[in-house]
């Protein structure tokens, strides 16, 4: 007499008492135990894997942390990739995450024992990466630092803008229509392709509260084409406010076409306002640093609450900028030569072939430049599959081939890449 295999499934309770799983109960909290026993026994019932190992299956799914999320190794050569979470934080910024998770001192002074400026230690870190500011002001992101420095600084009134600078960053989100949101009017001055010095001098109009000048971060106008430098519009009797997007902190030789935050400064930018999670290597937050009226005009506006970077972010950016060079300045930099020979060492067994790669800044920065280096190219068919092993990889695809650049993976990674490439290849040979 044969017994049905699937009688010999474990009952859930009976799964649930292994000492594995009980630890990973107090640690993920049942409901996620519970769905990973589910998944266990029905592929047991279906006769995917024997009765004998439902606990071990389970075990094997659960996820790292509470959430479920995936890490991601990032194989596109793209280092702010916004669909894979822009830049990655250090080391130091993620400790000092988990530091701020708990009670901290965010808003307190342990040594009066009163309450205190919010985030100080953050915006200190800030003054000191870019003495050139008066005065530093964090909030949630770009968009937000945007719109409350046009708000703080003009509202009521009107703003101008360069025809050339009216950008759409992505989804449907245009800069124009955040900036009116809160009632600025713009006055857009030029046309698409040049706007000259006198086009917003004859803009001036008693009500004009501010310039904002635009880097167009994600695509490039080429030909006969010319702008308006801060420089030159600090000459203008109206404050101008520079959104240089990228968060770019110094000049990158890397980077010639790519304004960073202390130029602008020292060009005589009013504010300037960019991305903690872009160039900068940080979390996501917004930064704006300049003159102190405007930015205390921002500081006290009644959306800065609205806008309020919470203690986890405002100590990952600290750390980030008092700790080590971040990930994605590391990334951007890596060695083409160094990148070759992990290529070579990671498809030494599948003998896949390695071949030249352009990696890309991304994020909307630096459109057009690529940073050369060698990737391993692959069966555009291995795309799934390496997307939904663990860690899930992520390629690129270009002229039929999936491209597995390792710029954006960690060094110390390489053996993870390459044992999801041997498993992902032995799935299709097998
Ligand atoms: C990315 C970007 C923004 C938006 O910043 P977020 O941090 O994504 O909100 C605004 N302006 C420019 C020029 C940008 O490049």
């Amino acid at each position: 007499m044969t017994v049905d295999p699937r009688r010999l499934v474990p009952r859930t309770d009976t799964v649930l008492a292994d000492p594995r799983l009980v630890a990973a109960a107090g640690r993920l909290g049942n409901d996620i135990v519970r769905g990973a026993v589910r998944q266990a026994q029905q592929l047991a019932r279906s006769g995917g894997i024997a009765p004998e190992v439902v606990a071990d299956a389970a075990v094997r799914a659960l996820p790292e942390s509470g959430t479920a999320l995936s890490m991601v190794l990032n194989a596109t050569g793209v280092v702010l990739h916004t669909n894979l979470g822009r830049a990655p934080l250090s080391p130091a910024a993620t400790d000092a995450m988990t530091t701020a998770a708990g009670y901290v001192d965010v808003e307190f002074d342990l040594d009066s024992g009163r309450r205190a400026a919010r985030g100080t230690r953050a915006l200190d870190a800030l003054r000191a990466a870019v003495p050139d500011a008066e005065a530093a002001l964090l909030v949630t992101n770009g968009a937000a630092a945007l719109v409350l420095a046009t708000t703080a600084l003009a509202a009521g009134g009107e703003v101008l803008v360069s025809r050339g600078e009216m950008v759409e960053i992505g989804a449907g989100f245009r800069l124009a229509d955040l900036i009116t949101s809160t009632g600025v009017r713009i006055r857009e001055v030029g046309s698409t392709n040049r706007t000259a010095l006198r086009d917003y001098e004859q803009a001036i109009r008693p009500d004009t509260a501010a310039i904002v000048k635009i880097h167009p971060s994600n695509f490039r106008v080429t030909g006969f084409t010319s702008a308006v430098t801060v420089a030159e519009l600090a000459r203008l009797p109206v404050p101008v406010i520079a959104d240089v997007g990228s968060g770019l902190l110094r000049p990158d030789p890397l980077l010639p076409d790519e304004p960073d935050v202390r130029s602008a400064l020292r060009s005589g930018a009013t504010v300037v306002t960019c991305s903690g999670d872009k160039l900068l290597g940080g979390p996501q937050a917004g930064v704006a640093l300049g003159a102190a009226t405007a930015v205390e005009a921002m500081r006290s506006h009644p959306l800065a609450r609205a806008f309020r970077l919470d203690k986890i972010s405002l100590a990952a950016f600290e750390a980030t900028l008092r700790g080590p060079v971040p990930p994605a300045h590391r990334y951007l930099h890596a060695d083409p030569d160094q990148l070759r020979r992990r290529c070579e060492n990671i498809a030494a067994e599948s003998g896949f072939d390695v071949v030249p790669s352009d990696g890309a800044v991304g994020g909307g920065s630096a459109p057009g430049l690529s940073l050369p280096g060698w990737a391993i190219a692959v069966p555009v068919a291995l795309a799934r599959p390496l997307r939904l092993g663990r860690p899930p990889v992520v390629g690129r695809v270009e002229r039929d081939r999936l491209l597995l650049d390792p710029r954006c993976v960690p060094e110390e990674a390489d053996p993870l890449l390459r044992k999801a490439l041997a498993t992902a290849a032995g799935a299709r040979d097998g």
